[in-house]
């Protein structure tokens, strides 16, 4: 293929004991998938799910060892975080059967769907997209991805979220309202899920601001740490 300008490198994940690395095509986000959480954001935590994306790009992936960097952005006075357990897939499909969803997952991580909250909430108001508010650039870190095999019972995994050694988010991966393969089973109605997707399946109660300097220490029992310094 011969291109007008070098295209732009293909964005992409460390994997735990792996010199191969994960690429990515697209990342999904579910939102308020844990009960506590959604009512925090004053919601029942009773509604059908709902998705938005992040730009591949956007991915901030984390070395193997799990350290990286966060540039604050700009336009907020009010960066939050939000800790969330990653499914990385290693099989597209359609219309994929509730049955059959946990199959095309190739891995887990954790990960920060990093949130600009005093946007989010004008452009909620407003019944605006979620956009500049969710899909900046380095808006998703994300630590070395664990193959499936090795990840344990993810569907009963502790997550947590401490702020400078404080614990700020904890919850467990049983409370999720939507699970794992319920998620899969809605995304793929509404696209066609391809080898390379991540899911951010949503975070626990606890959401809140990080400032320059901070350190964020994220984890989801099984799989590999995330550490992010805000600059
Ligand atoms: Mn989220």
């Amino acid at each position: 293929m011969d291109f007008v300008f070098p295209p732009a490198p293909t964005p992409s994940l460390a994997i735990v004991g792996h010199t191969q690395r994960f690429p990515i095509h697209r990342i999904y986000c579910v939102g308020r998938n844990y009960a506590e959480h959604a009512q925090e954001m004053g919601f029942t935590g009773r509604e059908a799910p709902f998705f938005f994306l992040k730009p591949a790009d956007a991915a901030l992936p984390a070395t193997a060892d799990g350290a990286v960097d966060m540039p604050y952005p700009s336009l907020t006075q009010d960066l939050h975080h939000e800790v969330e357990l990653v499914v990385a897939l290693g099989r597209g499909g359609r219309d994929i059967a509730v049955a059959d969803a946990l199959q095309h997952i190739w891995g887990y991580a954790v990960g920060l769907d990093m949130t600009r909250r005093d946007l989010q909430a004008q452009l909620k108001k407003q019944g605006r997209p979620w956009c500049i508010a969710k899909g900046f650039e380095a808006s998703a870190p994300i630590g070395a991805l664990t193959p499936a095999a090795q990840a344990g019972a993810i569907e009963q995994a502790d997550i947590h979220l401490q702020v400078n050694g404080e614990l700020r988010q904890s919850g467990n991966t049983r409370d999720l309202i939507w699970k794992i393969a319920e998620v899969i089973a809605h995304l793929s109605q509404a696209w066609e899920l391809q080898a390379g997707d991540l899911i951010m399946t949503g975070t626990p109660a606890g959401v809140g601001a990080v400032q320059r300097g901070d350190q964020l220490q994220a984890q989801v029992a099984g799989l590999a740490p995330l550490q992010v310094r805000v600059l």
